[in-house]
């Protein structure tokens, strides 16, 4: 049978309700099966699929990725920079590979970035690493609470032997308890290397919530009991951190600056002041920036991380203050959980932008690789930020959008063809 052939007696089968859509891998190789699963999405709703079906990986590379698969979500991929980073781990001159749909957002962090770049580069420090899991327990009261509690803390060396039994990279390092009521809930946090260590840090703490479960009176409800926080805004995450903690400054000479972005440092300051803080302190929001989420979620798509937890990548506050007439400006990433291992890492496209950042793979030391990536994407932030309070303090944003096409041609010119659309592009919110 020739290989459109199969596809069509596949979709057949789907379309007679002999088969069901999540089971053609069952029949067929999954590249096959996707084809089948194509066809019959497309006859039934009238879409033209053509452009799904073509992707860079086997459909069999996938399957730990996604079900019900039907191709790819193509989106288009820039890459801003290089700027010098020193970092505790990243060392060098770094492009950001950043994938959006939302135009302009590139030519902002590029803008920033040439900024970065002119005053010599940013500094970056991850001064705190943890993937959390956070299991809720039902007790009788209050005082079995106590009991658990105490357990927990006279036990941590054999909650660690049996949470680490399961990984041979991720390590215990805190149990924090929270008692509500009848509920105990334990906050275990671990060192997960270069995995950003959601799965990693969920299958370890299973292992230790069953030994709880068998020494003390606390029953497991669930394996995440939400203080974890995963993927919803929290609080927690924000003050405690989750991930990587991150910090990126960087100090940039006035006349620098004013030639660089159209703005002093002092109205900079100002606008930081009062949009980025008492604006954001006035809304009650956890980001105290002007658009972190942007640049954490172009990386995020990039570069293959979960893209749902952007909600605590754009947990987030920048400074920026006048010293000496110049410009020191700093953005701090409470919880940005990156990994270059595992997830959607691994995936051509997605390898290919860690390359881009020769930090593909494990690190050496383990977890180096993970640090570097928190590193640069702070430098991409913190330069997004300048781009953006910049355009405002030199009242550019409203003519941005509008001029954007024209300005992409005036500012790619071959003399300044590294650091295109200098002038008056920015994006933001
Ligand atoms: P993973 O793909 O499940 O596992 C990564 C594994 O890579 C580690 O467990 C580790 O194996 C191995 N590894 C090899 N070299 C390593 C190194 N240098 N550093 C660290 N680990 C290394 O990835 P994950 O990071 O744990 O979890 C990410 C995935 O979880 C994403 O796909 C995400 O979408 C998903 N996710 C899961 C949950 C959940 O609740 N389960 C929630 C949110 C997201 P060993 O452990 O054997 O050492």
């Amino acid at each position: 049978m020739s290989a459109d052939s199969t596809v069509e007696d596949l979709a057949e089968r789907v379309r007679a309700g002999e088969l069901r859509l999540y089971e053609l891998e069952e029949h067929a190789d999954a590249d096959t099966a996707a084809a089948a699963r194509r066809r019959v999405v497309a006859a039934e709703t009238g879409a033209d699929l053509e452009a799904v079906g073509e992707h860079a990986f086997d459909a069999a590379e996938a399957e730990s990725n996604v079900e019900n698969l039907l191709g790819a979500a193509q989106i288009p991929f820039g890459v801003a920079g290089p700027a010098p980073v020193a970092g505790g781990a990243a060392d060098g001159e770094y492009y950001l590979p950043l994938a959006t749909t939302e135009g302009a957002l590139v030519a902002s962090v590029n803008r920033g970035l040439s900024t970065i770049a002119a005053a010599g580069g940013a500094t970056a420090r991850v001064t705190d690493s943890g993937m959390t899991r956070a299991p809720v327990f039902r007790v009788a009261g209050v005082a079995d609470a106590e009991r658990v509690t105490e357990w927990v803390a006279d036990n941590r060396d054999r909650l660690a032997a049996a949470a680490e039994s399961t990984t041979s990279h991720g390590e215990l390092l805190e149990v924090d308890p929270y008692v509500v009521g009848d509920n105990v809930y334990l906050r275990f946090v671990y060192d997960t290397k270069d995995a950003m260590g959601m799965n990693m840090a969920t299958i370890a703490t299973r292992e230790a919530a069953e030994l709880i479960e068998a020494e003390t009176p606390a029953e497991l409800v669930a394996l995440s009991g939400n203080l974890c926080t995963d993927k919803k805004p929290a609080a927690i995450n924000a003050v405690e951190g989750r991930g990587r903690t991150v910090t990126a400054d960087v100090l940039i000479d006035g006349d620098l600056l004013e030639e660089q972005l159209g703005a002093r440092p002092a109205a900079m300051a100002e606008g930081n002041v009062r949009k980025n803080l008492v604006g954001s302190a006035k809304a009650g929001s956890l980001g105290f920036n002007a658009q972190a989420a942007n640049v954490v979620a172009a990386a995020f798509l990039a570069t293959g991380q979960d893209e749902a937890q952007v909600v605590e990548g754009a947990n987030a506050i920048t400074t920026m203050d006048v010293r000496d007439g110049d410009l020191y400006a700093s953005l701090s990433l409470a919880s940005l959980e990156v990994g270059t291992v595992g997830g959607g890492t691994g995936l051509p496209t997605q390898r290919a932008a860690l390359e881009i950042l020769e930090l593909g793979g494990g690190g050496d030391p383990p977890g180096a690789n993970a640090d570097a990536l928190a590193e640069v994407i702070a430098v991409g932030a913190l330069a997004g930020e300048l781009s953006l309070v910049g355009a405002f303090c030199s009242r550019h944003l409203a003519s941005a959008h509008r001029v954007r096409s024209e300005t992409r041609t005036h500012f790619m010119n071959p003399i300044n063809s590294q650091y295109p659309y200098r002038r008056s592009t920015t994006c933001g919110t």
